[in-house]
Parts: structure tokens; C-alpha cells; sequence
């Protein structure tokens, strides 16, 4: 299994070796909640989703929230075929949908592991963005729902952040691929069941990086439907050591609500929890 996935394009068998990521070939779970409630309304419903943290990451931010898990290659090891087994002892009737958090770095792992997944409720991608069109073509075969984030524009914040100076380059041709295979949002009730849900978080001293990144979706996303995030926490690793002021987490959402981008959430800035609020 030569290794292509990510935008890293290590090129090394993972059968032997390891790239950036740190993982052969079995795919590692870290963590699973059940009814996981700390998502966007559409996305945990009425139930809660059934919440796959998947070992490692292919970003390794240094604000990571997760770091324990993103920075680790620790977890329960599966085959392709044992995680599909894995999942299918699930009743899936207890949860919302499946979200699988973090997992580029097992893409081509999971495409063939779910391509005969008895799938009864929507699987939602829940990415850091740093993906390949390609790959995202793939895997939309067995996706229902993208949930990307777009982080940086700046090729200098996302190198310092994330090791990932082309970040904007990948991420940017990533979530226009998404449309392109979930051209709109589905609902059933209130619950999003097929489409693109575009999530950014606002980085302390970094709104003009936010507006550039608004400007792109306003001009290449047809009917965006996006989330945008106030909850930055700086961590013990992070290079921004503050939280975000009120203020520029305004001039985002006024920008936003310039380009006309007012279909999905923001958060409420004086809550203490990380609740979100649906439409500007
Ligand atoms: S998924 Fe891992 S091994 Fe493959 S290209 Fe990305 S970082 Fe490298």
C-alpha cells in the first residue's frame, strides 16, 4: 500500500514504513462516544452521534484541542474488514449518524473497509481539510456528509500552526470537490442526512486571514452552508498563547454577512460552553 492519501504525499509502502503520519496498515481508533452531543444541531440530532476518534492526525496543529489523541498513535487496531465488522455491532438506531473524526490518514483504509457497510443512518467526514481532491472523490462513495474544516489561508500561519505550508492549496480544491460530489444540503428534519457543512475556526490576531478565506467560499462554493467558530483555547503547545477578542471575531461575522453567508452557525461568544446558534 503506497501511501498518497494526504497532501503530505509521503510515497512510502505502509506495509513497512511509516510517513508523517505515523500509521502502517490498520486503521486506529482511539476513542468512540456514544450520543456525542457537542457538534452542530444538524449534525448530533435529536440522539447524539455515534463519535469514531480516530488515532493521530495528518495536521498535528499545535492549539490542538485533542492533542492526547491527534499527537498519538495509540489506539485499537483494525483490518479493514474487522472495523466494518466493528461498526456493524452498532445499533445504529441509537444514534443521530456516524461521525468519523480525524481520519484522513486511514482514507484509503476506510473506503475499502465501508464499501459494504449495511449503512442506516448518514456517515458524516469530520476533517481538518488538508485532503486530497482526489482522495475526497473516493471517498464520497461512502460518505453522506462532509464536515471539513478550512483553517488557514496564509501559507506562513499554516506552516507555523501545522507543518503545512500548502494547507489553503489542498484545503481549498478539497472543499471544492466536496460540492462538486454533494452538490446540496439534504435535511430530514432537522437533521442534515447528505451535503457540505464548511466549519472555520477564528485564530487569535488572524481575522484578515478568516475574511480572505470568506471570500474564497463566497466565490467558489455554491450555497454555502458553514460554521463559524469563536472557541479558540490556546493549549500548552500553541505558538498563540491568547483567546480571541469579542471584536475580531465580529469583524468576521460582519464580513460573512457582507458576502451574503448567512445559511449555518456561530457560536455565542459570551457562553462559556461551546454551544452553537443556527444562522447569522
Ligand atoms: S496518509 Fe500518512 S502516510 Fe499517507 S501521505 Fe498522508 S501523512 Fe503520508
Amino acid at each position: 500500500m503506497i501511501c498518497n492519501d494526504c497532501p503530505r504525499e509521503c510515497n512510502i509502502d505502509r506495509k513497512t514504513q511509516v510517513g508523517f503520519c505515523g500509521f502502517k496498515d490498520k486503521i486506529v481508533v482511539a476513542k468512540v462516544i456514544e450520543n456525542f452531543m457537542w457538534e452542530e444541531p444538524c449534525i448530533s440530532g435529536a440522539k447524539g452521534s455515534l463519535a469514531i476518534f480516530f488515532a493521530g492526525c495528518n495536521l498535528k496543529c499545535n492549539f490542538c484541542q485533542n492533542y492526547k489523541i491527534s499527537f498519538s498513535t495509540n489506539g485499537n487496531e483494525f483490518t479493514p474488514k474487522q472495523f466494518c465488522e466493528f461498526l456493524e455491532k452498532f445499533n445504529q438506531e441509537k444514534y443521530s449518524c456516524i461521525e468519523l473524526i480525524s481520519a484522513t490518514q486511514f482514507s484509503s483504509l476506510l473506503i475499502e473497509s465501508l464499501a459494504h457497510f449495511n449503512k442506516k443512518i448518514p456517515i458524516v467526514w469530520n476533517s481538518g481539510g488538508y485532503e486530497k481532491a482526489q482522495t475526497i472523490e473516493l471517498l464520497s462513495e461512502i460518505v453522506d456528509v462532509f464536515m471539513p474544516d478550512l483553517k488557514f489561508y496564509s501559507t506562513s500561519l499554516s506552516k507555523t500552526i501545522a507543518k503545512a505550508e500548502n494547507y489553503f492549496e489542498f484545503a481549498g480544491q478539497a472543499i471544492i470537490k466536496m460540492r462538486q460530489c454533494k452538490e446540496k444540503e439534504v435535511f430530514q428534519g432537522e437533521q442534515l442526512i447528505g451535503g457540505l457543512l464548511i466549519r472555520h475556526l477564528v485564530i487569535p490576531q488572524n481575522s484578515s486571514d478568516s475574511i480572505k478565506l470568506l471570500d474564497f467560499i463566497a466565490k467558489n462554493i455554491t450555497s454555502p452552508f458553514i460554521s463559524l467558530m469563536c472557541q479558540f483555547t490556546p493549549t500548552e503547545n500553541s505558538v498563540i498563547k491568547r483567546k480571541i477578542y469579542p471584536l475580531e471575531y465580529k469583524i468576521v461575522l460582519s464580513h460573512a454577512q457582507k458576502l451574503g453567508l448567512t445559511r449555518g452557525y456561530i457560536q455565542d461568544f459570551s457562553s462559556a460552553d461551546e454551544s452553537f446558534i443556527p444562522s447569522f
